[in-house]
């Protein structure tokens, strides 16, 4: 096929593209690298819905509802941002949406070959899912979820790198006494 021809096929498939994207995540907790993700995100598509994965695999640190509220109160003011939770498989959910892109973000190589796995699997599982990349952005390519918790547990300043709201719902669950942090499972 000529390159012309390729292009104007290519062109006709983005011009179908649902101007929804699905943002699945654990977002436990949301950071400034995931709202900087949403927030770029914006000025591709119309409506970016932040869908939060229910996966007590994972054994999160906030509740669905927990990470819902948070969630919805960042986005309060962003009216083209719709927030959900899911549970199982993304292509089921997203089926149940006009979305045909997942979004995810990537800060190093080290995400790539998760992410290359998970969009490829996904891809297999509903060939009309696309899912979309998009770089990190440099204030922001070492918050992680994770290590934003690992610091906020011993104590130190998470502020800057999570919104406020974030800062003071991590105070008040690493406030907790040892003992409860034993019984529900954080300190294994
Ligand atoms: P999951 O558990 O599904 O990886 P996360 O909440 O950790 O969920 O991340 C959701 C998506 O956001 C992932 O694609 C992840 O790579 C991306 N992401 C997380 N932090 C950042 C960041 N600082 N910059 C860009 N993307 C990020």
């Amino acid at each position: 096929m000529r390159r012309c021809e390729m292009l104007k096929e290519k062109k006709e498939k983005f011009k179908n593209i649902g101007k929804v994207a699905i943002y699945p995540g654990s977002f436990d907790p949301i950071t400034y690298g995931h709202i900087d993700v949403v927030e770029r995100a914006l000025e591709i598509f119309d409506k970016v819905i932040v869908a939060i994965a229910e996966n007590e695999e994972k054994r999160p640190l906030f509740s669905v509802e927990e990470r819902l509220g948070m969630v919805k109160a960042i986005f309060k003011e962003t009216p083209n941002v719709m927030v959900d939770s899911f549970k199982g498989l993304l292509v089921d959910y997203v089926a149940k949406t006009n979305a045909k892109v997942s979004l995810r973000g990537l800060r190093a190589t080290s995400d790539f070959e998760y992410e290359f796995h998970m969009a490829s699997m996904n891809r297999s599982l509903s060939p009309q899912l696309d899912t979309l990349f998009m770089m990190t952005s440099k204030d922001y390519f070492f918050v992680s979820s994770r290590t934003i918790k690992e610091v906020a547990r011993l104590g130190g300043g998470v502020e800057g790198l999570v919104p406020d709201l974030v800062v003071r719902r991590l105070r008040e669950k690493f406030k907790l006494p040892v003992t409860k942090r034993k019984q529900i499972g954080w300190d294994d």
